[in-house]
């Protein structure tokens, strides 16, 4: 079993907001922490097969994206060819997302979906929740990734995906992958079950969504109250509202979770509270369409609210930050974040929105080993140095650059911004090729005037 001896840290957070060791050291034992101390007495205990000395060096918990769509690089390329702003989701959903879910062949899966790992990796994201297409691609690319992965397959039925013949086909493809791939690595690998969203799925469908994760034992996942104007359509169609119509299709519990939640009152956040669900809270996409969550309001009625990108060009370090502005441009009434909130969203609440609390998000003996280093020489973001602040700055100045090295489940996966396991320079050239691949395909349907998704039934239907 390998040991790996992170000592001298220059500070060491071991739980947030401030259990912060000053020449701290962790040991770790296989994939699991077994001692957090001071640097000395965890030196005179322990030796090592790897020593990684972090004097110049912060050492804290790997963080933990709970909503990403993590081989979707592709789609963003799209922002670049709009020619009039996005009015609204309904909007980025016809002119952006659902050409670009509708083009990912397969032979592509792996490859774009490895650039997002990467990409996530350096920016020290050590957990991510990814929701993709093609469940098979995805289990092997999360395997070879290093990260700890949560699948969640996209299932629609309102569109047609590459190559499926329908949806009952699709959801047949995320049950073999369950069956294949839950619980892969060692345990790093994990499936949860995801309609897209609630007003793009038929009732039926919804249904049987809710029938695989019971047989499965395993969580469920979509998108729910993320825009204004979506939650005014789905208010016409379904006048309880898609919160409660979630609940009474048993789409809410303790192993659910609820990308954005940006348009929620007073009772849906009760019944977040009162069934135990999580929200999933993306300020970066929510910001580029007009919405923001109530996040303060929810955090204080005791819903659990993790931090997300929802893209893959993002990171976490980004979503920090847009978090930490975002609720200080909302109405007084609904501000109260404090500075280090988005970090603890960023580790333990997102660690609890994908029911791994118990495993990730603290350096504690027992937990698995996901830990990353930031650089602190030479670093003039995290700079002066001051322990009760660290935590602050990480969350409103820190970058994925600052990040020095990842290790997950016990393996150091990047040492000095050097990635140990996989080929930057190949995964890059081939998730480039994709790209081009994707761009010409979309000029070429544009240029001939050719539909870009084949609906199948128009969206806020039973
Ligand atoms: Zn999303």
């Amino acid at each position: 079993m390998q040991t790996i001896l992170i000592k001298n840290a220059r500070y060491l957070i071991a739980s947030l907001p401030f259990d912060i060791l000053e020449n701290g050291a962790v040991f770790v034992e296989g994939n699991r922490i077994k001692a957090v101390g001071s640097s000395p007495d965890l030196e005179r205990r322990y030796e090592a097969d790897v020593v990684i000395d972090a004097s110049d060096k912060l050492v804290m918990p790997g963080l933990v994206d709970a909503h990403n769509h993590v081989g979707e690089c592709h789609m963003f390329t799209l922002f670049g060819f709009l020619d009039s702003p996005l009015t609204g989701i309904g909007d980025a959903l016809d002119r952006i997302v659902w050409p670009a879910w509708c083009w990912i062949p397969q032979e592509a899966a792996y490859d774009l979906e490895m650039l997002g790992f990467m990409h996530l990796l350096k920016s020290g994201t050590t957990t991510v929740q990814d929701c993709f297409m093609w469940p098979d691609e995805a289990g092997r690319a999360a395997v070879d990734s290093g990260l700890r992965v949560e699948n969640a397959p996209t299932l629609v039925t309102s569109l047609r995906l590459k190559d499926s013949s329908g949806p009952e086909d699709d959801l047949a493809r995320t049950e073999a992958a369950i069956q294949k791939w839950h619980g892969a690595a060692n345990g790093r690998v994990t499936y949860r079950v995801h309609p897209s969203a609630t007003y793009n799925c038929h009732e039926w469908f919804l249904k049987e969504c809710v029938n695989l994760a019971n047989q499965y034992g395993v969580g469920i996942a979509t998108h729910l109250a993320e825009s204004v104007d979506e939650s005014r359509r789905a208010r016409e169609v379904w006048p309880q509202g898609e919160v409660r119509r979630a609940y009474e299709l048993g789409l809410m519990g303790p192993k659910s979770l609820f990308f954005h939640s940006c348009v929620l009152d007073d009772d849906e956040i009760a019944l977040y509270a009162e069934t135990g669900s999580s929200a999933a809270h993306c300020p970066p996409t929510n910001s580029m369409l007009g919405n923001v969550a109530r996040v303060p309001k929810m955090l204080a009625e005791g819903v659990n609210v993790g931090l997300g990108t929802d893209m893959p060009t993002h990171d976490m370090f980004n979503a920090m930050r847009a978090a930490s502005q975002q609720h200080a441009i909302m109405p007084r009434e609904h501000r109260g974040l404090l500075p280090w909130t988005p970090l603890e969203m960023a580790t333990v609440k997102a660690a609890r929105a994908l029911n791994l609390q118990d495993d990730i998000g603290t350096l504690e003996p027992g937990k698995k080993a996901d830990i990353i280093t930031l650089d602190l020489a030479r670093n003039t973001r995290l700079f002066p140095l001051i322990p009760e602040v660290l935590v602050t700055f990480i969350t409103v100045n820190g970058t994925g650059a600052d990040v020095a090295d990842v290790i997950v489940d016990g393996e150091v996966l990047m040492r000095d911004r050097e990635l140990l396991h996989l080929d930057e320079q190949a995964i890059m050239a081939r998730a480039q090729m994709w790209t081009d691949e994707f761009l010409a395909y979309y000029r070429a349907k544009v240029e001939r005037g050719e539909p870009l998704v084949e609906h199948i039934h128009d969206e806020f239907q039973p």
